[in-house]
């Protein structure tokens, strides 16, 4: 199947190439060959986009928040009524499974602009009483923002960035992934026949290079990244250049925590959950699940069988529940650490083998007896790849579980509420869940801490990140000056 886009970029309102940029070869995961060709931008088609969007934002900041939510619910509801070709779209450039691109990918994007545009128009400042004086606030958008996203949620991520940036009056060039370049070329479209006006959100494609220009760029106000740690710290460094606000939301090794008195069956469930799906592809998941010593065998024993009859196939099949990893790149790391935690005497319990099919699959792997220092417990896999590791107590867990840089989530399972509630507030992480695990709602905010990230998606906290203060001093008598 061909997924040739009118045009590699969408600038102004409109499909726009340059033939000069480098090839971008998009695969599909699930047969490894190319179902679209791109072009990378050039200077000329970066400095399009952002003019365009430096032109348009001005105008767009002084509508009524409700007349900017009105057009970003629009497209909230285009989204849901293209939802299976939105899907399937998703499904060839990830190599997801369309039962999960159907229900999480596009919907959630869908919700954040409905979300959002319910939200801008409740954003008010405050006055400050003075005596006599006093002063008010008013929340002013950034301007111009630059949006970089990750390869594993690429619609999503547009649509999470786009929908608060929009929102606020922002503008915003978005960058998607070279390897999933396709989903934010139809928000663009989507968000144009919803009446968004032109120039407020393009879509340029490139690798790294391309995010770099448009990071530092003096036309930006704000930088929001979607992606890894080392990519983090680069674009962190380049956006305090020019002292530009970011967002960062990156990656984690989280832990999630099975106490002996937990629900078994939905402990097992959360933990294959937030280890297997999107192929394990998820910076939220809890691939270190520290299980206590009581429950540790059922556990086991319950998660193996399950795990055993996980449907691998063509991902758009609708009965396939397990889809390809998104790389030839991602196949070799992944396969790659499963050969290392082997090696290092972890206790293959399923899985670990490449399955028969066509396209870059892995097979759900879990392994037990598996020690903090070992490199699976250690390293992001990004792949279908559970670590299990044992605990005796509460303290314990605490502490090895807090023991890694990330801090991005963490899950806890027990029938006991202050002990859920304790451990919680002890563990460092944005983004916890007490008896469920990677549920992200929009509603509530989103984001890690340590070298997870800085700054918060979703929720109203993500208003706070694409705009600003500015504060007002009225002055009601004559100015006492002693010169
Ligand atoms: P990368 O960090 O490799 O890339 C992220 C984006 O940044 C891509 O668009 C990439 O372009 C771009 N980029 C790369 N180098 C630069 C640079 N020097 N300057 C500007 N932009 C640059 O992440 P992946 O795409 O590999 O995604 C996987 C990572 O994302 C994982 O670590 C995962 O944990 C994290 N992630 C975090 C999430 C969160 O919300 N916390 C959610 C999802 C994923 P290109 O790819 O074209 O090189």
């Amino acid at each position: 199947m061909r997924a040739q886009p009118q045009a590699s970029h969408f600038v102004n309102g409109d499909w726009m190439e340059d033939e000069a940029g480098a090839v971008i070869e998009v695969y599909s995961p699930a047969t490894g060959r190319i179902c679209a060709e791109l072009h990378e931008a050039t200077p000329a088609v970066i400095d399009a986009a952002l003019a365009s969007a430096q032109a348009a934002q001005r105008d767009w900041a002084r509508l009524r928040p409700v007349e900017r939510g009105r057009i970003l619910r629009r497209a909230a509801d285009l989204i849901r009524e293209y939802g299976d070709s939105l899907a399937a779209l998703e499904t060839l450039d990830t190599g997801k499974p369309i039962q999960e691109t159907r229900v999480a990918d596009w919907p959630s994007g869908a919700d954040a602009l409905e979300y959002f545009a319910g939200l801008a128009p409740t954003v008010t400042g405050e006055t400050v009483p003075l005596g006599q004086d006093f002063a008010y606030t008013l929340r002013e958008p950034l301007g111009v923002c630059v949006g970089l996203g990750a390869w594993n949620y690429p619609s999503q991520i547009a649509c999470w960035k786009a929908a608060p940036a929009l929102a606020m009056g922002n503008a915003l060039v978005f960058k998607p992934s070279e390897v999933t370049p396709l989903g934010a070329l139809q928000l663009a479209e989507i968000l144009i026949e919803a009446g968004l006006p032109p120039g407020l959100f393009n879509v340029v494609q490139g690798r790294g290079q391309v995010g770099a220009a448009l990071v530092q760029d003096p036309r930006v106000a704000k930088v929001s990244l979607t992606g890894s740690v080392p990519t983090g710290r680069k674009v962190y460094a380049m956006a305090a250049e020019g002292v530009r606000h970011v967002t960062m939301e990156l990656g984690g090794k989280s832990p999630l925590i099975v106490f002996d008195d937990a629900d078994l069956e939905s402990a097992v469930g959360a933990a294959m959950l937030g280890n297997f799906y999107s192929a394990g592809q998820v910076c939220s998941n809890g691939t270190r699940v520290f299980v206590q010593s009581g429950i540790k065998e059922a556990f086991l024993a319950r998660l193996a069988e399950r795990s055993a009859v996980i449907v691998l196939g063509d991902p758009m099949d609708p009965d396939t529940q397990m889809g390809p990893l998104v790389s030839a790149a991602q196949h070799a790391k992944v396969t790659g650490y499963i050969e290392t935690a082997k090696a290092e005497g972890a206790r293959l319990v399923c899985g670990g083998d490449a399955p028969d099919l066509e396209g870059w699959f892995v097979a759900p792997t879990v392994f037990a007896d598996v020690t903090d220092d070992m490199t699976i417990a250690q390293e992001e896999v990004f792949g279908p790849v559970m670590a299990v590791l044992d605990f005796e107590t509460e303290d314990e867990a605490v502490t090895r579980a807090n023991a890694t840089q990330f801090g991005l989530a963490a899950g806890v399972f027990t029938r006991d509420i202050t002990r859920a509630h304790r451990v919680i507030a002890a563990l460092e992480a944005g983004t916890c869940w007490i008896n469920a695990y990677n549920l992200t709602p929009v509603e509530a905010p989103f984001g890690g801490s340590k070298l997870s990230g800085v700054g918060r998606e979703n929720g109203r906290a993500a208003i706070e990140h694409y705009s600003q203060i500015k504060t007002v001093y009225v002055g009601m008598g004559p100015v006492d000056s002693p010169y």
